[in-house]
């Protein structure tokens, strides 16, 4: 549909870390002696004992488990931190911006440099162990998007406690699900949070969610100063942050906790269904995050890196800290939203502070492309050098738009595909190393091998379309389902024996370049022809009128399901039936006439998670017109949204 291939720029290929002969060179070692590979790359990290195993995984029932550099012993924080000390204390680790710019009264945001990151965190790591919290103990964090979220990471990290970081826009019963499944001892918050303008009451929500829980499991609630909002604090339960830490000592030693001792526990997004507590450890997910973010960011110390995604999401967790501070990087971290107080505050942030990567989710590109250029032309963006996408497939019309608009054809797009389950990225371009494809995330990253099977796991060769597999285990994969060990196993390991699922359903072109399609449950089938939900929607997307489309099936009498499109339009456009028809018409000349939508509905605004995912398991209920069991809909952004599409339903048979 879009075959337009961007070169790797030359200065690109002469000057990155990874041009392309080193990646075929290392990605084909990194299969053939994963070994030497590993035991090399692992060497980024500092070890207070060094390890002598590599990999222990196993796929297989029998012999099941996955296990990195297990002798081994380190500490993530002071990777992320004390190791820096000496070369870059006085160097930014975290710039943070507030919600409201400083003329709008949001004040001057913060510049924390890496010695002030470890007093920071040798503090609140000391005011935790008063508490009595222990190594293993759960910590759940549930912050704004405030340089306190990532110092209360790395401070649990320091001790060994068991962090599970809560996204601040969930709802109380969110917030109790999460406590409940993995019993947390503590909750760190805020008084409120601000985001685009708003208050978010964090401290009233987590006292809601402690009235939901069954059984005594949170002792303390240690609460951040944000707004400075008098807020209600519960006698021998509640204590203030900065009344804790300034008690505490600057110093705090760092543990010596093993390779496979339990980081962290993030739950999914919830696209699908019920979130699971994925589960990682210190030293694999530590080697892994730092790699690709170094390799697919090209990251050169001195550089401004902002992932714009929240610390409650994993790409926050891999790149906003972990990947990001592991490589002495300068990682910026914005507490507000892309269209507060208008839609050029991205391109403003990064000129403001001279950013040179950025690294962005396609609906927050989809929304400000519909705005119009004006917003982002009359920013400079001169410093930039390199932009990023992640969380779905980006349609081809908005990587162009990234690429021409935003990056004015000077900065590479890299598209990187991968899941909480998976740690970092996985399949993606290498900047130096990749000519681009609008639309595809291209090749696996060191160490993946994917494969393409087909439903009765038959494996699929060249260029084809399946369901996407991973072969082999690699060091930043989830190691269980916090609590369940066996929904672990049968969620990822048993639909094709001997291999990890991802649920996702690929494309690979004759090139060789992987093309995530959707989900797998969301696959259309049309009189017996397959279709991925992206391909179609991208098509919409494509069209001049429409800013935003999600695509699923539904029963139909003749040719099994039919094709049901939702389709919202760009800010100056409205719904007409001309328009409705000319969308039919354009759809089946981008693609062909088998995927000619039988419905369009025009909807003002779609159904997402909270990280901005598309949930189309609720469009598939209101295209069905089975509205009374739209499932579990506490993971959305905004329930409203739902009662619209359900009041305009269009007339599917
Ligand atoms: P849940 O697993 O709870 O249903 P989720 O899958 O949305 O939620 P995440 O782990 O945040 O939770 O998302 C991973 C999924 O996001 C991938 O499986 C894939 O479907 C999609 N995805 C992420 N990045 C990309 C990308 N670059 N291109 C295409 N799809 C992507
Ligand atoms: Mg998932």
């Amino acid at each position: 549909m879009n075959d337009h291939v961007y070169p790797v720029p030359a200065d690109w290929a002469e000057r990155a870390k990874i041009n392309k002969e080193r990646y075929a060179e290392l990605y084909r070692e990194s299969l053939s002696n994963p070994d030497a590979f590993w035991r090399r790359e692992a060497q980024r990290l500092d070890w207070q004992k060094p390890f002598t195993k590599v990999s222990e995984s196993s796929f297989d029932e029998a012999t099941f488990g996955i296990s990195w550099f297990s002798d081994g012993q380190l500490n993530v924080s002071a990777n992320c931190i004390d190791r820096h000390l000496a070369e870059r204390g006085d160097q930014p680790a975290i710039i943070w911006e507030p919600d409201s710019p400083p003329e709008m009264g949001g004040g001057e945001g913060r510049i924390i440099t890496y010695a002030q990151l470890h007093e920071a965190v040798c503090r609140l790591a000391n005011g935790l162990k008063s508490l009595g919290i222990r190594k293993g103990d759960r910590v759940t964090i549930y912050l704004p998007m405030i340089p306190e979220a990532a110092i209360s990471m790395l401070a649990c990290a320091r001790i060994g406690a068991i962090h599970s970081v809560v996204f601040g826009g969930f709802s109380p019963d969110s917030i109790a699900n999460r406590v409940q499944d993995c019993d947390s001892r503590l909750i760190i918050t805020a008084d409120e949070g601000l985001r685009g303008g708003k208050v978010v009451p964090l401290k009233a929500n987590v006292d809601e969610a402690l009235k939901l829980l069954h059984g005594p499991t949170v002792e303390k609630v240690v609460v951040v100063t944000r707004t400075g909002a008098g807020v209600w604090m519960e006698e021998g339960r509640d204590l203030s942050y900065e009344e804790l830490v300034a008690a505490q000592s600057p110093d705090c030693p760092a543990d010596v906790l093993n390779a496979e001792d339990p980081l962290f526990i993030l739950y999914t997004s919830g696209s699908t269904g019920k979130p699971k507590g994925v589960l990682h450890t210190m030293g694999g997910y530590l080697t892994w995050a730092s790699m690709t973010h170094e390799y697919v960011f090209d990251y050169r110390p001195g550089e401004i890196f902002w992932c714009a995604a929240d610390v409650g999401w994993v790409t926050g967790h891999s790149y906003v800290v972990y990947g990001s501070l592991a490589n002495g990087a300068t990682t910026l971290m914005y507490e507000g939203v892309p269209n507060f107080p208008d839609f050029s505050r991205f391109w403003q942030i990064i000129d403001k502070y001279q950013v040179q990567i950025f690294y962005a989710a396609p609906t927050a590109l989809r929304a400000l492309m519909r705005e119009g250029d004006d917003w982002v032309t009359k920013t400079s963006r001169a410093s930039l050098r390199l932009l990023g996408s992640v969380g779905e497939p980006i349609n081809p019309e908005a990587w162009e738009w990234y690429h021409r608009v935003v990056g004015e054809g000077r900065c590479p797009i890299v598209d990187t595909w991968w899941q909480t389950e998976t740690g970092a990225a996985m399949i993606t371009p290498m900047p130096g190393a990749t000519d681009l494809k609008p639309g595809s995330a291209s090749f696996p990253m060191f160490g993946v091998e994917p494969q393409l099977v087909d439903g009765d796991g038959h494996v699929l060769e060249g260029a084809t379309e399946g369901n996407l597999v991973l072969t082999r285990s690699w060091p930043g994969q989830m190691r269980t389902v916090w609590g369940d060990h066996r929904r672990f196993f049968e969620t990822y390991f048993t639909t094709y024996r001997g291999k990890y699922f991802t649920g996702d359903g690929c494309r690979r072109d004759a090139d060789g370049y992987y093309w995530i399609t959707g989900r797998v449950d969301d696959v259309i089938n049309v009189s017996g022809h397959r279709m991925g939900t992206a391909e179609v929607e991208s098509a919409l997307v494509a069209h001049a009128k429409v800013a935003e489309a999600a695509v699923v099936g539904y029963p139909h009498d003749l040719k099994g399901q039919g094709i049901y499109a939702y389709v919202t339009l760009n800010a100056n456009d409205v719904p007409s039936e001309a328009l409705r028809r000319d969308l039919v018409q354009w759809v089946r000349k981008e693609i062909g006439p088998i995927a000619t939508p039988d419905v369009i509905q025009f909807a003002p605004g779609l159904p997402k998670t909270r990280s901005g995912k598309i949930m189309r398991r609720i469009l598939r209920k209101i295209a069905e017109n089975d509205v009374s069991s739209l499932g579990d809909t506490s993971t959305l952004a905004d329930p409203s949204v739902v009662a619209d599409l359900v009041a305009n339903r269009a007339g599917a048979s």
